[in-house]
């Protein structure tokens, strides 16, 4: 699926309001977050930031993260739990903006080689403008 734009409908400033802590260098989501690479931000809070996947599957695809580098969802401890609810109010708030709140969208968190992950800083899929099939490949 080739054929999506990435215009940002949302604007919002491109520099993430926060660093992220735990920082990872070597961590391309990291340096997002950290606004050492400049992407166009969907939604901006302290904890999370969502932007355009860069391969999508859906005519909305995003990414949301967590600006702390937690490798895999599995990893966050009981100190970071408020950052699922985080990335849940992140994927709400896009929902309603992108107007498919309740038509439905799917979030999708992908943990570990088998789990399909490739990214191993901890991210939600937010995918939505088309109907999901089941089961995922
Ligand atoms: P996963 O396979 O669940 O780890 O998902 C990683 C996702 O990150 C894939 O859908 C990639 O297309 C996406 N991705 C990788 N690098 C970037 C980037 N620089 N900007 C946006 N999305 C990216
Ligand atoms: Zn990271």
């Amino acid at each position: 699926m080739a054929d999506f734009t990435y215009e940002n409908p949302f604007g919002k400033p491109e520099e993430p309001s926060f660093m992220t802590v735990n920082h990872d260098p070597e961590c391309i989501f990291c340096k997002i977050a950290s606004g050492e690479i400049k992407v166009e931000l969907a939604y901006d809070d302290e904890h999370v930031a969502a932007f355009n996947d860069i391969n999508p599957q859906a005519p909305h695809h995003l990414l949301i993260i967590p600006k702390k580098h937690i490798p895999r969802v599995g990893d966050i401890g009981e100190e970071d739990a408020h950052l699922l609810q985080a990335i849940n109010r992140a994927a709400v708030e896009l929902a309603r903006k992108l107007g498919v709140f309740d038509e439905g969208y799917r979030l999708v968190i992908n943990s570990g080689d088998n789990g399909g992950q490739t990214v191993y800083h901890l991210h939600c899929h937010f995918l939505a403008g088309r109907f999901m099939r089941w089961p995922p490949g």
